[in-house]
């Protein structure tokens, strides 16, 4: 080995031990007599001193190492006169006898440090070089634990990791696919998988029983600062369960985690029907660390002069605690914020709940002290609140109420990043109406069961059927989705139809499903987990990217590796391509 211990080992029970040890140089301090270099590697940093009257000659092929050179040395453990108690290796250091330079390195681009002063562009393209900063090594260090931990508790589980392909059938429904041109089978496509649903389906149908799986997926979709167009999800499937079987066994992977990776012995998770989300919250992914939850306020605040509420569909409200100290200022930058292009919501009403028990709102021309008590006795306001009041045409204003809730709590600093709570959000719809192509699509996927108690209806009514889909939301993220699937091909068929599939699009796209139906498919459900969101809600931080060893930016782009990139004539006749000029 090149080395005995790491640079994170050595302590003062240490001292007197002679030590190999080989790492990177993060910081080299010429202080005339002496000179002192911090070795780095993954495990940490161990302080290296070199004595110009013990050895000039050492001392002068220490000072000359760059940042980032890679080094061995040999040199016995000492206890440091000027102690670091801020890290664990900070009460010794390496008085040292020997140096061999294992590899130069050229100056890097950006310090790496924790706080360095590399921009995100730059940091991207020389991502091996970030990596060895502490933020991002642990982050990825953290995703290893929870990809573990989720593993220990799924094979405890009886669960079985099984791989499905990647190189799969491209399907219409759902989001836009990855397409791959096969060589062998001139002009014909294979797509990557947007998720292996088909696949784990099928694997229930094969008697596997109890599936995992944490794989790569694949979406082309139109990006945003949080989303990846390859992310890893961790895939479950199980057979003969119901709703609740699924979501007990899953809540525990969750707690185990907590416990397991936070030490936080998370409770048992709370239930919210959609219906209720979108009422209380104006979200299907409610953030419930903190109340404000919507009030209806449509019947109290009509029937005055003032006809932006009576020619609203809604007018919901929300009371912020301790909010009437709001400036002018604040509450002008949230009316902004309400009505900018995307929120696009008309006005904000406000309403100050004083301390001396009087009513101060944005339209005292039109209502009087009692009236503005009946808001404030329906919203629970106490005296130093505020309450906030947005009215227009239900969903958008649902919307714009829920945007505003989030961005208080944010500037209140009430939305904590180390506190955590989880909750089921279950019975959605199983369609959405999409207005532009005129049609039903399906709220989670094509292979979603309705709730048994609506399976009789099924044929009249697409509009009201309620399925048997649950997501987890902790802190206002999805972090997980699935379903209890359909196993029946008579029904399948009629979902199929009601999506407007006909029977030759149908069968050419999930013929193979309906086929396997057809040979004693179990009744089984599942959940798929995104493990990127995962790890950064666990990791108490926003963005998912720093939680991915190589992620792409913002236009899909790998800036390392300068991908996707074009390729050669060659290349392209061998798969029967030709560019379009
Ligand atoms: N395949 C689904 C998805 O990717 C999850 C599931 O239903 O298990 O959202």
């Amino acid at each position: 080995m090149l080395r005995t211990n790491t640079c994170g080992d050595l302590n003062v029970h240490d001292v007197g031990k002679i030590v190999k040890l080989a790492g990177w140089v993060q910081k080299n301090r010429n202080l005339g007599g002496m000179t002192f270099i911090d070795l780095r590697d993954r495990y940490g940093v161990t302080q290296l001193a070199f004595d110009m009257e013990i050895n000039a000659e050492l001392c002068d092929i220490a000072r000359n190492l760059g940042r980032e050179f890679v080094i061995q040395i040999v040199g016995e453990v000492i206890e440091r006169s000027a102690k670091n108690l801020n890290i664990p290796t900070g009460e010794i250091e390496i008085n040292v006898s020997k140096i061999n330079v294992l590899n130069e390195s050229k100056l890097p681009p950006f310090t790496i440090e924790n706080k360095t002063d590399g921009g995100e562009e730059l940091r991207m393209k020389y991502r091996y070089l970030d990596i060895r900063r502490d933020p991002i090594k642990n982050n990825l260090i953290l995703r290893h634990r929870i990809t573990s931990k989720t593993r220990n508790y799924l094979d405890l589980k009886g669960f079985c990791e099984i791989e499905t392909p990647y190189l799969i059938k491209s399907t219409p429904e759902g989001a836009r696919d990855f397409i791959v041109p096969s060589r062998v089978n001139p002009t014909q496509f294979y797509a990557l998988p947007q998720s292996p649903q088909t696949f784990k389906q099928l694997l229930m149908v094969g008697g596997m029983d109890k599936y995992y799986q944490i794989v790569k997926c694949f979406r082309d979709e139109d990006l945003r600062s949080d989303r990846q167009p390859e992310f890893t999800q961790i895939d479950c499937e199980m057979s003969f369960v119901n709703q609740e079987d699924v979501l007990n066994t899953f809540e525990g992977l969750i707690i185990n985690l907590f416990k397991e990776i936070k030490g936080i012995e998370l409770s048992q998770f709370p239930r919210i029907t959609y219906k209720e989300a979108i009422s209380t919250y104006g979200t299907d992914k409610p953030d419930i660390r903190f109340g404000m939850k919507f009030v209806d306020l449509t019947n109290l605040c009509k029937g005055t002069e003032f006809n932006v509420f009576n020619e609203a569909e809604l007018i919901i409200g929300i009371n912020v605690k301790g909010g009437s100290s709001f400036s002018r200022k604040d509450i002008d930058k949230y009316t902004e914020f309400i009505r900018s292009s995307q929120i696009n919501a008309k006005g904000l009403v406000y309403c100050k709940y004083n301390e001396d028990g009087s009513f101060k709102s944005s339209v005292d021309k039109f209502f009087n002290q009692e009236q503005l008590n009946n808001w404030s006795e329906a919203c629970k306001s106490s005296p130093g609140d505020l309450i906030l009041i947005i009215a227009g045409e239900e969903s958008n204003t649902r919307n714009a109420l829920s945007e505003l809730r989030l961005l208080v709590a944010e500037n209140l600093e009430i939305r904590n990043n180390s506190e955590f709570a989880p909750i089921w959000v279950v019975d959605f719809p199983l369609y959405e109406w999409d207005k532009e192509s005129n049609r039903y699509h399906s709220m989670h996927h094509p292979f979603t069961s309705p709730k048994s108690s609506d399976i009789d209806h099924i044929k009249n009514n697409p509009n009201d059927l309620i399925a048997d889909a649950y997501d987890l939301v902790i802190n206002g993220n999805e972090i997980g989705g699935g379903s209890i699937r359909i196993h029946n091909k008579e029904i399948q068929k009629i979902i199929f139809e009601h999506l407007g599939f006909n029977q030759e699009e149908a069968r050419n796209q999930f013929g193979f499903l309906m086929d396997a139906f057809e040979y004693g498919a179990p009744p089984h459900g599942g959940i798929a987990f995104g493990l990127d969101r995962l790890c950064s809600v666990i990791g108490g931080k926003e963005s998912i990217r720093d939680f991915i060893a190589f992620p792409k930016n913002n236009s899909a782009r790998d800036t390392m590796i300068d991908s996707p990139s074009y390729i050669n004539h060659e290349q392209l006749d061998d798969l029967n391509l030709k560019l379009k000029n």
